[in-house]
């Protein structure tokens, strides 16, 4: 399918090989794939325009691939590093009104209409005579304004971006001003998550290395590599989340050839394992059955995961890759007390929780999230913070995510050493009945925490899974014992204006899920009750910005009705009573029922800040809770008739 799109995303007359690939063919692949929902159609074009790049780059280039992703998923650089577009409406509405000729009042009005920035750019730029053809616009050269528009900062910074915004846009032909205005928005909306085009990537170079085998390959055989391949991508590029890296590493080695060449690397954050709820200890013992495990204190803070270069650097990155050194500086100090002699560089992963120095007590996440989040000075902080260590991901030179749990344990035991009141290995406890996991449970509560973390502790099961909700990770909270379920973390998509002395604020907000396969939300619940003044002043201020006239597309609906939609970017843990089936709400629809599922008094706990919007909790984990709970009634109203 891949080959036969080939011809649709390719611009008529193509491009050389060598030459810079045309911006024009990337925004024709982008509306290809706008204009249809089918996930597979959407893989297939992608693949299509990857494919042609590969083919038409030198063998000494590796950028114009490395762009092309880049711009695919609307980043300039990894995660980590924190280049950011999200450039602010009235910038580009500025920019547009400059390059077109247009008045602001009139774009302002369009802008209403349509609801999409993008969308009025391409057509003030269409509607507009012009008597030259502008230069054809390239990828490396959109990719070089972009990332020059994102690193402008300071006096006149406004100006200048204003400036190159309107040279691009006057350069732009067909749907081009579209999606350079949506990029600069921070938001493509061709409904392509970031997990897509990583498939794409894969199919693409397993299509090239095909078309260039002396031999034809049977349908089978490329129905194979594409599976392996796309294993592949997605094993390598979760122990090793930088297309910097990946990119030349799949250009030079060839797909099949890459997982040995890239390995989780000091100074680049990989995506941590996550665990699976357990509502009992017995679900928890049926589950390891006749298997060591071992159960460790579920630490109330912030996850922290620290690498040290063999340069003696140390960077602290957080659930979501972001760089937190600049939040917890006295880390750096920290880790340097704790390390035994013949440790050089480490991946460490760790909960940063807060500690009462004096006491050494540890102190609920409240506290920590009293820390200022940037420029922290270490004679300022207030909030001291102790680390607790669970894991140890890489050792002098080596990874160790492919070694069992307990061999890395020892090592991390090894090479670390407790510092109190600063670093401290996660207590751990190897009782493996019901009452010592019990009692085990009871102390971590006692002690400030959640409850437990249960973990496969052998062979295989145990090893370290980036980027992944495994279930050799149990997590045992002492919610669910105390029979109120999981929190759940949802996306704040819509407001209600207040009313009486709330006008001024959103009085309450609709929430959505996330469906990471169709890259969708789904409305769950509105969620009113429980804020204080302050915290509804804090929530006005984070959300205003994000405002939007229109509903993304993306969102699913049903019957919600907010005053105003906002842009899908805030996520917030919230506790429901009870999970019910509803007629307005999408939340796993068709999973359990036509219905989709809501939250019945929703409580808001806290704002998620480390937690992306596409991090949220998905359809499958609501429609499971809702199964639960659905069997906990009928078995508790059973118990109930027999006794
Ligand atoms: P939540 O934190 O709301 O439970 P989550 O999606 O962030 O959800 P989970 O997989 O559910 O992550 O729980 C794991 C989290 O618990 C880790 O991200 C980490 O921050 C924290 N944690 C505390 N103690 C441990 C431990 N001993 N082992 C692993 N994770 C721990």
């Amino acid at each position: 399918a891949a080959l036969l799109k080939k011809d649709e995303v390719d611009i008529k007359g193509g491009w050389k090989v060598g030459q810079a690939v045309p911006y024009a063919a990337l925004a024709k692949t982008f509306s290809l794939i706008e204009a249809t929902t089918k996930r597979l159609e959407k893989t297939a074009i992608l693949t299509a325009f990857l494919l042609l790049v590969i083919q038409r780059s030198t063998n000494d280039d590796s950028n114009s691939l490395l762009q092309a992703v880049y711009l695919c998923i609307n980043r300039l650089c990894p995660d980590y590093i924190g280049i950011e577009l999200g450039i602010g409406e009235s910038l580009l509405i500025k920019a547009i009104a400059e390059s077109t000729g247009r008045s602001l009042a009139v774009i302002k009005a369009d802008l209403k209409k349509e609801g999409d920035l993008g969308l009025v750019a391409m057509n003030s730029k269409n509607s507009q005579k012009t008597l030259f053809k502008p230069k054809p616009l390239t990828v490396p050269f959109v990719f070089a304004q972009l990332k020059e528009i994102a690193l402008t900062s300071g006096n006149a910074s406004q100006a200048k971006k204003v400036g190159i915004i309107t040279k691009l846009l006057a350069a732009c032909q067909d749907v081009e001003a579209k999606y350079i205005v949506r990029s600069l928005e921070g938001k493509l909306r061709i409904g392509n998550a970031e997990r897509s085009v990583l498939v794409s990537l894969a199919h693409a170079a397993v299509l090239a290395e095909r078309e260039k085998a002396s031999k034809k390959w049977s349908q089978d055989k490329l129905s194979t590599r594409l599976e392996q391949g796309t294993d592949i991508m997605k094993a390598v590029y979760s122990e090793l989340p930088s297309y910097d890296s990946v990119i030349p590493a799949l250009l030079e080695f060839g797909i099949m050839d890459m997982r040995s060449k890239c390995k989780l690397t000091p100074g680049i954050p990989l995506k941590p394992m996550l665990a699976k709820p357990t509502k009992a200890i017995g679900e928890v013992l049926d589950r390891f059955e006749n298997k060591r495990f071992t159960c460790e204190y579920k630490y109330d803070g912030e996850r922290a995961q620290i690498h040290r270069l063999e340069d003696g650097t140390v960077n602290v990155f957080s659930r979501n890759s972001e760089d937190m050194s600049k939040k917890y500086p006295e880390l750096v100090d920290q880790m340097k007390k704790c390390i035994k002699e013949n440790t050089t560089s480490f991946v460490l992963d760790s909960e940063a929780v807060a500690i009462d120095r004096t006491t050494l007590k540890l102190m609920p996440f409240q506290e920590l999230s009293r820390r200022k989040r940037k420029d922290v000075k270490i004679e300022d902080i207030q909030v001291r913070v102790c680390l607790f260590a669970f894991d140890l991901l890489y050792l002098n030179g080596e990874p160790l995510i492919g070694k069992p749990l307990h061999e890395r344990r020892e090592l991390l035991r090894k090479h670390f050493q407790v510092v109190p009141g600063e670093f401290d290995f996660a207590k751990s406890s190897d009782g493996d009945t019901t009452d010592e996991i019990q009692a085990f449970l009871e102390e971590s509560v006692k002690d400030c925490c959640e409850g437990l973390m249960v973990k496969m502790l052998e062979t295989e099961a145990s090893h370290y899974e980036p980027s992944r909700r495994s279930v050799n990770w149990l997590k045992l909270k002492k919610d669910y014992l105390a029979g109120l379920g999981d929190s759940l973390d949802l996306v704040v998509v819509g407001g209600y204006y207040g009313k009486g002395k709330r006008t001024n604020v959103y009085g309450a907000f609709l929430l959505a899920c996330y469906d990471a396969d169709s890259e969708e939300y789904q409305t769950i619940c509105k969620i009113g009750t429980g804020f204080s003044d302050e915290m509804l002043q804090a929530h006005y201020d984070t959300l205003k910005p994000l405002e939007l006239t229109k509903p993304r597309g993306d969102i699913k609906i049903g019957g919600a009705k907010p005053d105003i939609w906002f842009e899908p970017k805030v996520v917030w843990e919230v506790l429901t009573a009870d999970l019910s089936l509803s007629p307005i709400y999408m939340a796993a629809q068709g999973l359990i029922e036509d219905r989709g599922v809501s939250l019945r008094f929703p409580r808001f706990i806290r704002v998620r800040d480390d937690k992306d919007a596409d991090d949220a909790t998905g359809p499958e984990q609501i429609a499971e809770m809702y199964e639960r709970q659905s069997l906990a009634q009928a078995s508790s109203k059973k118990k109930g008739g027999n006794d």
